[in-house]
């Protein structure tokens, strides 16, 4: 029934310094092509003639000196915008290359940029489009995401830190397993600590440990690689803005020696970030608008994103797909942990004499049982079931549990590589998923 002829093409002609928006449902295929001119998405540039996908996705294409595009398929929002903040970001990449400059010519540290602001105002999408601007002019930043129920590089509940030497792709975002996440065989970056839990608040203690330890991790690797440390890095955050939130900002400030904090579409953020760091003259909070264009996700379209991503992790994308591993493993030959009782139980319910802040960072053993099936698991690079170790590990991939045999002591994963699992340890979060 879905014949050619039924896809319906559509061109859109944009004058300069304007952008098309555009939505696609999941489970509907829309075709975009550039017939002339030039145009971005998100800060990476598109190539004429090139077909692009997109599947469940909420995008803007912006073109700085107009452009002929065609569209098949299906939208279920299109406009063409011309109010824009895109001159607004040119120009805080333009400062940051600035910095960059005068980094390179002192020896010293390129900018730090942390992107803050509640949800849903455009953080992910300029933590883009700044570090494609400085892919293009032959920068390699890192990319921070802290924003662990995102999962922008791998998993959903994972805080990373990613070299970006190459363009950002407009189909899939930052990377799904094909090109960016860890496999078991690679002990390279990405830096990936396993959080587990979609918001930060959940286990606050646990959330800045991880993001203490990731920090360190990345100013070692500032130190090791010169283009690196030029260019800076740029920090995703999740959109906590409560007294939380503050908690949460005012630590990663400090942790990863931030000097420039974008505000994102908040006033009153900005001027209590701007209050709160007014004595720092290494410190600049800067206002940008958001985009009038950036869309609310709501929580059906959160959850289909996220199972989107898991699905991906082990299966790729259509033009690179992955052929994950069903394999039976025995209970007895791994370790599983849950960090954090807390997380668990509120405070009144915990045994006598546990406190609640020790416990948030407490690893607990999960006895295996049916209650795992379905968990995502992550494999811990530790080599005991020590705290320092096993809590503040890196991880080296996922796996999944389609099934759970007590009686024979056994469980049935899904991999993204063949054979016997490469480590015992094994972290579990609050990520389940189901194969469909
Ligand atoms: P945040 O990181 O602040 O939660 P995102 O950058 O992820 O926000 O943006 C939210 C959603 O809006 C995403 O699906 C993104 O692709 C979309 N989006 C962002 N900017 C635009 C825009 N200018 N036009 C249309 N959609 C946009």
């Amino acid at each position: 029934k879905t014949s050619q002829q039924e896809v319906v093409s559509k061109e859109w002609k944009l004058e300069p310094e304007h952008e098309f928006r555009f939505e696609v449902d999941f489970g509907t295929m829309v075709n975009l092509k550039l017939i002339s001119g030039t145009a971005e998405i998100f800060g990476t540039e598109i190539g004429i003639g090139h077909e692009y996908e997109f599947s469940g996705r909420k995008i803007a294409l912006f073109t700085w000196h107009g452009c002929t595009i065609e569209i098949k398929g299906t939208c279920s929002v299109e406009y063409v915008a011309n109010e824009t903040p895109m001159t607004s970001y040119l120009n805080m990449h333009i400062a940051l290359e600035q910095c960059r400059e005068a980094a390179k010519s002192k020896d010293e540290q390129g900018p730090k940029v942390m992107i803050v602001g509640p949800e849903d105002v455009g953080k992910t999408s300029l933590s883009k489009l700044l570090l494609s601007y400085a892919i293009r002019h032959g920068r390699q930043p890192l990319f921070i995401n802290l924003d662990s129920n995102e999962g922008s590089i791998t998993m959903p509940g994972t805080l990373t830190a990613t070299p970006i030497n190459h363009i950002i792709d407009v189909e899939e975002g930052f990377g799904s397993s094909a090109t960016t996440a860890p496999s078991f065989s690679s002990s390279f970056m990405p830096m990936v600590f396993y959080y587990g839990y979609p918001d930060p608040s959940e286990n606050v203690k646990l959330y800045k440990v991880l993001t203490k330890k990731l920090a360190d991790n990345v100013s070692r690797r500032l130190v090791e690689d010169e283009v690196a440390r030029v260019s800076g890095i740029v920090i995703d955050t999740s959109g906590l803005v409560d007294s939380t939130g503050y908690e949460i900002i005012q630590h990663c400030v400090d942790i990863f020696n931030v000097n420039i904090i974008i505000v994102l579409g908040h006033e009153r953020l900005y001027s209590d970030m701007a209050r709160l760091y007014k004595e720092r003259n290494d410190v600049n909070v800067v206002k940008l608008s958001k985009s009038g264009g950036v869309v609310n996700r709501d929580n059906a379209f959160r959850r289909q994103a996220q199972m989107r991503k898991i699905r991906e992790y082990f299966y790729g994308l259509p033009k690179f797909e992955l052929s994950p591993c069903s394999t039976l493993i025995n209970l007895n030959d791994i370790s599983i942990y849950r960090v954090g009782v807390g997380s668990l139980a509120p405070s009144s319910a915990l045994p006598i004499g546990i406190d609640r802040k020790v416990s948030e960072t407490q690893l607990v053993k999960v006895e295996p049982d049916d209650t795992l099936l379905h968990s995502i698991l992550a494999i811990s690079t530790a080599n005991n079931s020590d705290e320092q170790s096993l809590l503040v590990s890196t991880v080296i991939g996922f796996i999944y549990v389609s099934h759970v045999d007590i009686s024979k002591q056994k469980m049935t994963i899904l991999s993204p590589s063949p054979g016997r699992l490469p480590k015992q340890y094994l972290i579990m979060g609050s990520y389940k998923w189901m194969e469909s």
